[in-house]
């Protein structure tokens, strides 16, 4: 077998390695395979690469790559390691980036190579030159708008600047006329290819990645990490075909295909629209920014807290960001654990986008040891919060907030949120009166039977067991109430 031979032996098992993994990470129980299966199908791939390349270039050239994929692990490793849950999909955004950049440097590159050198022209045929010329351009394009927009993506995450959405006057008709301006140049570098031309390319596509994440606001950030994802993946795609490598074009292709589809997926779950949220954000307004009180909150302790559950019969548990940003899952836990003993129904309620990413909140409780059965997604348990005693919003807000189904008007109106108003009693952990990511007020804060519980999370709730711990708690026997929801 020639090494050619052994290396698209190499390339179709690691996308079939690729494709496990993707299943695998498709469910919490099978997702570290799907890890092992992803390094795995990288490894080989990496390692098939380098093989290849060594054939063609001096030993200098292959040690260059060595040393580039070694400080690329380091650096990966370093960073896997420090990140904080409330930081990954910033971390994820960052990487995006790093793909649109190479996209972006792999088809200047080929632009370069094929104008300089006739050796390069040689490797393609002339009749084929005006496809390579589009692959370039193509390729450029979307690796550009990958970049920026991740950048954008990345600054928004990490709240270096306002999730809010930018409105520049008339931003549909510059996005349109930005794609409109992409084919009609496409067309002319096909025919006559010049470096202005891939200039302009380079930096209109640059700026329209920009707009169009800057235009899309914090509710639908979500959306937007993965769409990027998706494009992330065209963007290696394209810079496959430019290096005449075929796992990359598998690969990208796989990672663009199901990164769209999970975004059409969470479109739906949100009810958003796919395109407007693709096209920037297209007829969707801002918020006003003003997020003035809507009458008065009722501020309770956590004493009084402590009280209110001691009496429940049922509770119910919605975690949010603020839950993470506290690290309170561990208390939160054992509240979970003391209340169950004395025969409280307690299930916690997941919104899709709770946390910072698809998923966050899962991961914590998990690691808290929470039991997976009484965690229950919206749609599981958004009809039982009326019959629920207590409801205990952990750092919760844009996704507990009663605007998204009563005021038409609100930037989050017909995103399905957790019905948390609907129980007999509501208590809010967060630490101010502010908004949460997608910069809205939420009137749930002023509602009668909703009371503000203010302070850092996990204080609040190691609070809340040390005053059932001091006897607010009922000290006799572990009581078994019924609950008035059938358990699941
Ligand atoms: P939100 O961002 O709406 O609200 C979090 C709340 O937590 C804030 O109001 C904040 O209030 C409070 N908080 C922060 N730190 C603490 C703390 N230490 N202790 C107590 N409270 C704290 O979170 P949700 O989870 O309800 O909603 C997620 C939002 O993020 C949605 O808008 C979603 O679209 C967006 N998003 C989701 C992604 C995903 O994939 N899941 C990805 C990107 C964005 P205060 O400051 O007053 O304490």
């Amino acid at each position: 077998m020639t090494s050619l031979t052994a290396s698209h032996a190499a390339d179709l098992v690691a996308a079939l390695l690729f494709i496990l993994s993707l299943a695998g990470l498709s469910q919490h129980r099978t997702s570290r395979a799907g890890v092992v299966y992803g390094i795995a199908g990288m490894g080989l791939a990496l390692g098939a690469t380098v093989v290849v390349a060594a054939q063609s270039i001096s030993a200098g050239a292959v040690a260059l790559i060595v040393l580039a994929m070694a400080l690329g692990a380091v650096l990966g490793l370093w960073r896997a390691r420090r990140v904080e849950m409330t930081q990954m999909p910033e971390l994820i955004a960052v990487l995006h980036s790093f793909v649109g950049l190479a996209a972006v440097l792999v088809g200047w590159n080929s632009y370069l190579e094929v104008e300089s050198h006739g050796a390069a022209q040689d490797r393609i045929a002339a009749d084929l030159l005006a496809i390579h010329h589009a692959e370039v351009f193509i390729g450029v394009f979307i690796g550009a708008v990958t970049f920026t927009g991740s950048i954008v993506a990345f600054l928004k995450l990490s709240a270096r600047i306002n999730s809010r959405p930018l409105m520049l006057p008339g931003k549909n008709a510059l996005n349109v006329g930005a794609l409109v301006a992409f084919v009609a140049l496409t067309v002319w570098f096909t025919i006559s290819p010049s470096l202005p031309l891939m200039i302009t390319v380079t930096v209109l596509a640059m700026a329209l990645g920009w707009h169009l994440v800057a235009s899309i606001g914090g509710g639908d950030m979500p959306v937007v990490v993965s769409m990027l994802n998706s494009y992330s993946g065209w963007a290696a795609a394209a810079a496959g075909f430019l290096l005449d490598n075929n796992l990359l074009i598998v690969t990208g292709a796989l990672v663009g295909s199901s990164g769209a589809y999970l975004s059409y997926i969470m479109c739906k779950a949100m009810n958003r629209s796919f395109l407007s949220v693709i096209a920037g954000g297209f007829g969707i307004e801002a918020p006003s920014g003003d997020v003035q009180e809507q009458g008065e909150h009722r501020e309770v302790r956590a004493a009084e807290v402590a009280e209110m559950l001691a009496q429940a019969r049922s509770v119910i548990i919605a975690p949010g960001y603020g839950m993470a940003v506290a690290q309170a899952q561990h208390p939160v836990a054992e509240l979970t654990r003391q209340l169950r003993q004395r025969g409280v129904e307690v299930r916690f309620g997941v919104h899709p986008v709770a946390g910072r990413l698809p998923g966050h909140m899962n991961v914590l409780l998990a690691e808290a040891k929470v039991p997976y059965d009484i965690v229950l997604e919206m749609d599981e348990i958004n009809d039982d919060f009326a019959g629920t005693s207590v409801v205990l919003v952990i750092g919760a807000n844009d996704t507990v907030n009663p605007a998204a189904t009563d005021d038409p008007a609100s930037p989050i109106a017909g995103m399905p949120v957790l019905r948390v108003w609907e129980a007999e009693q509501v208590v809010v952990f967060k630490r101010s009166m502010a908004s949460g990511y997608a910069g809205v007020q939420n009137p749930l804060f002023f509602r009668e039977n909703s009371g503000m519980l203010f302070g850092d999370a996990k204080q609040s709730v190691e609070e809340i067991l040390q005053a059932l711990g001091d006897g607010t708690w009922p000290d006799a026997a572990p009581v078994t109430r019924q609950p008035t929801v059938p358990s699941r």
